[in-house]
């Protein structure tokens, strides 16, 4: 590079971050967690804002800090009630690893947030982009805080073509904006740099005219502003139908639906939902084959039966969707009735995932293990379903079995896990943390019964 060629690429420099910083004194939002420099307000947001806008952050992160106010609060509260105060925001491992991290920040550090690199990258959910984040936001120190955004805008203003999906482009981009970063400047200039990717240099219609840094923007210049950043597309989440059962309750659990805890590790773990398994595989169409719909009832009362859970299929209510990073799944949800004719422990522990294991021992218990053993083959399970009712249960036992291994074969769930059932009301809904989609599937349906009850009275 020749030393004319070196001078003027340091003057480019030089303008991005001056005019950068003139610009973020002049326009910033006006955020909860800038308005004190507290790096555990810093790091609580900046973790609540990974995937997530800020319009949707703000009201959550100022209910985060009112109920837990510092790190101790945080490390101390139970899980369940970190996961409801993130109830709607996504990406629950986050919350998990937040409070993880705390109770690591309360241990080794007395509860104040460290301002050391290395201390800081040891916490548990914190990223090169977050520990970046914390250590120029709130203790000013000159470290890169790289994230989609900035690399959006970092690719146009230099026009860089690397593909950001990469790692090696990210390394590059954060040695780029280390060198940016004005002396005594790395807190505003990293929020600057956010606050531009944010306001300004979007990702589909980039806002050149009022972009304080218009002037030198090579792909602005270059006429490419929209065809930046490059980024090799991600693969497409999987699809997954799922069976969904809203069990409505009899007797007494009239005006209550049962809901049941996921397992304590895996997708969505310990949080709260609808039972769900995977659906059946579409029917062929064939003459006389089954109607797609009636087997999706049989297989929902069967997964229900073998989950302990005594209730019939009444019909289709709704579908609903929820994605995420690697799956997508659709839900067909039923609604069934609760049957009083087997005797279950409804509130107990393990109604969930009662699984090849309990089944099989439960055949055992009957009286005709081995019966059930060879009950693997069509023919012997004929057999025991004539000798007796003994004989009959076991094939049953076998057959459930056989069902819940393949209900758990998508990985999401086992059948070594257990959980929880409950029956609830509406405002029952306060105590339980739910992913999005049952949350809303929930007031919708409570929606309903109230709009139904007060058309019943407004009718008499
Ligand atoms: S001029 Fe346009 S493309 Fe360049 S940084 Fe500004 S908004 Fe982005």
């Amino acid at each position: 590079m020749t030393e004319q060629k070196q001078q003027q690429d340091e003057q480019v420099q030089r303008f991005f971050s001056h005019h950068l910083l003139e610009w973020y004194h002049g326009q910033k939002r006006d955020l909860p967690w800038r308005r004190h420099r507290n790096p555990y307000y810093i790091w609580i947001s900046e973790i609540m804002l990974q995937q997530t806008r800020v319009d949707t952050v703000i009201p959550y992160f100022n209910r985060f800090i009112d109920r837990f106010p510092t790190v101790e609060a945080l490390a101390d509260a139970p899980e369940e009630e970190v996961l409801k105060c993130w109830e709607g925001l996504g990406y629950y491992s986050r919350a998990r690893n937040l409070q993880h991290a705390a109770k690591q920040v309360k241990e080794l550090y007395g509860g104040q947030v460290p301002n050391d690199r290395d201390a800081v990258f040891a916490l548990k959910g914190v990223g090169p982009y977050t520990a970046g984040a914390i250590l120029s936001i709130a203790f000013n120190q000159p470290e890169p805080a790289v994230d989609g955004n900035v690399m959006r805008v970092l690719s146009r203003y230099f026009l860089l073509e690397d593909d950001i999906a990469k790692g090696s482009t990210r390394v590059k981009m954060e040695r780029l904006a280390a060198v940016l970063i004005p002396e005594g400047e790395a807190s505003h200039f990293n929020q600057a740099l956010m606050e531009l990717g944010a306001l300004i240099c979007t990702p589909k219609s980039p806002r050149c005219l009022p972009c304080p840094v218009m002037e030198h923007c090579a792909a602005r210049l270059a006429g490419c502003e929209t065809s930046l950043p490059v980024k090799t597309k991600a693969k497409p989440p999987r699809p997954e139908e799922r069976l969904a059962a809203l069990v409505e309750g009899r007797g007494g659990h009239a005006g209550r639906v049962l809901i049941r805890q996921r397992p304590s590790s895996g997708l969505l773990a310990r949080m709260w939902e609808l039972p769900h398994w995977l659906a059946p595989p579409a029917e062929g169409g064939a003459p006389g084959a089954r109607p797609p719909e009636a087997a999706a009832q049989d297989r929902l009362r069967r997964s229900l039966r073998t989950a302990g859970i005594s209730a019939r299929p009444e019909g289709h209510w709704m579908a609903a969707e929820h994605t995420f990073s690697h799956i997508v799944w659709t839900l067909q949800v039923y609604r069934c009735r609760e049957e009083a004719a087997l005797p279950l422990a409804a509130e107990s522990r393990a109604a969930y995932g009662a699984g090849a294991a309990g089944a099989a021992g439960a055949a055992g218990a009957a009286g005709a293990a081995g019966a059930a053993g060879a009950a693997g083959s069509a023919g012997a399970a004929d057999a025991a379903n004539a000798a007796s009712p003994y004989l009959h249960a076991a094939a049953a036992a076998v057959q459930a079995a056989t069902e819940q291994v393949e209900m758990f074969a998508d990985g999401t769930e086992t059948a070594e896990e257990r959980g929880a059932i409950r029956w609830i009301t509406r405002e029952d809904m306060a105590n339980y943390a739910f992913p999005n989609v049952f949350l809303k599937l929930l007031n919708h349906y409570f929606d309903e019964q109230e709009e139904l009850a007060r058309t019943s009275v407004s009718s008499k």
